[in-house]
């Protein structure tokens, strides 16, 4: 047995490892109230056909709302509108959100599925105590994604690597300015028709290393899916984008050595030896859902995948030595995508390899789209 397959099961793959509720029973908590003005049949072919991402949105969205005398209340797929906030809802003050992020699928045969929902269900309450907000249940998140999915399933584009994107959101909504968390919080779901997130197909990917910027540090928020981390990225973004990269890579905070992670992706190292690494959880990176999936699919193939502290000097050694010929980055987003240069202060290679990646990326797309069997069940129906 590879080290791999005794690895022992994050808290989030344990929960999703769970039997998943009936798509039925918990879409029925969501009653549906239909959008008098949906978007034509017209504006919605278009919308499928010159696919973007997230600049378009469906017909409804799924809400519901807490406070501590009713707890989640007032559950409901209605018509997409802007939302009514006051102006010092905490929200928009002190950033106290999280969100996700999934893809509905359209199969060949028409039907429609969700890719391991409950580790995200499990990963928004991880971030939810983080960020002290309540935790929102299992059924509601699966319930508001199968409805409004159900509703707007004519918005699930079938054109090749598309899908429709689907993002959960937990918002603070309590008007007040005071520090401490809200008494209000709605819990949202938007959809958004999806082509490829990097345009090209398999295209690698720039990477620019940065020892100027984090996007977290120990004992922060890293681990939580929560846009003060994007915030937090947007500059180094942008500077680095100037400088022709694609995507920064952050290091750890602390020492400012160690490899983390994207700003909204996961790693991966391929040595020449054929072995794997990934960096670690080390609390402040995000663990995603596409890693876990990855280190799975390697760990059947018999690749062991080591989960370590890979310090850039190691790194940046390997690339030399020619031990290191192949890293990709992965997440729901992008899926898997090759990472072609990696750069930072004084260095600057050529990754060449993109064998390992493309395997995963056909493996676990095919996997996502029914074209591949799901040997771990992870697929979940939802039209
Ligand atoms: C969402 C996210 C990922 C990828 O998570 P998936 O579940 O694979 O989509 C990786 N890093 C960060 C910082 C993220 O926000």
């Amino acid at each position: 047995m590879t080290e791999s397959t005794v690895r022992q099961l994050s808290e989030l793959e344990e929960a999703a490892a769970v039997p998943v509720p009936n798509a039925d029973e918990v879409a029925s908590r969501f009653p549906v109230s239909q959008n008098p003005t949906p978007a034509s049949d017209e504006e919605r072919a278009q919308a499928l056909r010159d696919l973007d991402f997230g600049t378009t949105f469906s017909d409804h969205l799924a809400i519901e709302a807490w406070n501590p005398e009713e707890g989640w209340h007032g559950r409901s797929v209605e018509a997409y509108a802007p939302l009514a906030l006051d102006p010092s809802a905490a929200v928009l003050h002190y950033g106290q959100e999280i969100f996700e992020g999934l893809k509905a699928y359209r199969w060949a045969d028409g039907s429609v599925w969700t890719f391991r929902p409950t580790f995200n269900a499990a990963r928004m309450n991880q971030s939810a105590v983080r960020m002290a907000m309540p935790s929102l249940p299992v059924e509601d998140f699966l319930g508001s994604i199968v409805q409004l999915v159900r509703v707007d399933a004519n918005w699930v584009p079938s054109i090749p690597d598309s899908a429709l994107y689907l993002r959960p959101m937990m918002i603070a909504s309590e008007p007040f300015l005071g520090v401490r968390p809200a008494r209000e919080y709605l819990y949202l779901v938007i959809a958004s028709p999806v082509g490829p997130y990097f345009k090209g197909g398999l295209k690698p990917v720039s990477i620019w290393v940065s020892t100027d910027y984090h996007r977290a540090a120990p004992g922060g928020t890293g681990a939580a899916k929560t846009g003060g981390n994007y915030a937090a990225s947007l500059l180094p973004q942008q500077l680095a984008a100037q400088q022709g990269f694609d995507q920064v890579c952050y290091l750890d905070a602390a020492t400012n050595s160690v490899l983390e992670e994207l700003g909204g992706m996961n790693v991966f190292v391929r040595r020449a030896d054929g072995t794997v690494l990934t960096p670690a959880l080390s609390g402040s990176i995000l663990e995603g859902g596409t890693r876990s999936a990855i280190m799975q699919l390697l760990a059947d193939r018999g690749v062991p995948v080591t989960e370590t502290a890979l310090s850039l000097a190691e790194l940046v050694a390997g690339i030399e030595a020619g031990e290191i010929t192949e890293m990709f980055a992965c997440g729901t987003a992008a899926v898997v995508t090759p990472i072609g240069r990696i750069a930072g202060d004084g260095f600057d290679f050529t990754l060449p390899g993109t064998e390992l990646t493309a395997a995963i990326h056909d493996e676990l797309g095919g996997i996502q789209r029914g074209l591949v069997p799901d040997r771990h069940g992870w697929m979940y129906r939802l039209v």
